[in-house]
């Protein structure tokens, strides 16, 4: 089944939405795999944000992204990538429908609450990124077949 990362924002720590946060993705009926809190620095975060390098705005928002610590989860589910992406919402916290997590809770470009994995293949690359092989766990947290159909699975 897939797998998808998130990280819980120095924007929405500092506000004390990580409980808000996580359980959205709990009762969604999301399985988390990972969860920790950690201080990202340089290194980390010229890799996470290399696609935003030659942007005005880089340095900035590594400022931002290293305020307070963050909590990075792994969450799997069919099509999580997809799904915590429209959970989430659009970049900009203004444009983001009610009803998602930007769109309930920033109103900001750059302070909005949550980074989440834009495809697959990002996906397992940033949970390697900041998760060890032994931080993650596969367990049954509910019997699938409460959560799904046979075929979907
Ligand atoms: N960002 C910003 N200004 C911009 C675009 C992005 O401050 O014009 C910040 C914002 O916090 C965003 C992050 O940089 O979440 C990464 O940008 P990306 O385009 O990957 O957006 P996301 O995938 O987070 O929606
Ligand atoms: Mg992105």
């Amino acid at each position: 089944m897939e797998r998808t990362l998130i990280i819980i924002k120095p924007s929405a720590v500092k506000r004390d939405l990580i409980g808000e946060i996580i359980h959205r993705f709990e009762i969604k009926g999301l399985q988390l795999c990972g969860l920790k809190m950690m201080q990202l620095d340089d290194k980390i975060l010229n890799e996470h944000y290399a696609h935003l390098k030659e942007k005005p705005f880089f340095q900035r928002i590594k400022t931002s992204m290293m305020a307070t610590p963050v909590i990075v989860c792994c969450w799997k589910g069919v099509d999580v990538v997809n799904l915590v992406r429209r959970m989430v919402g659009p970049t900009n916290g203004r444009d983001a429908a009610l009803g998602t997590i930007r769109g309930d809770y920033s109103v900001s470009v750059q302070e909005n609450i949550i980074h989440a994995s834009d495809t697959v293949e990002n996906a397992e690359i940033e949970i390697r990124r900041f998760f060890r092989t032994e931080e993650l766990y596969d367990f049954e947290q509910l019997n699938p077949s409460v959560l799904y159909a046979e075929y979907e699975k």
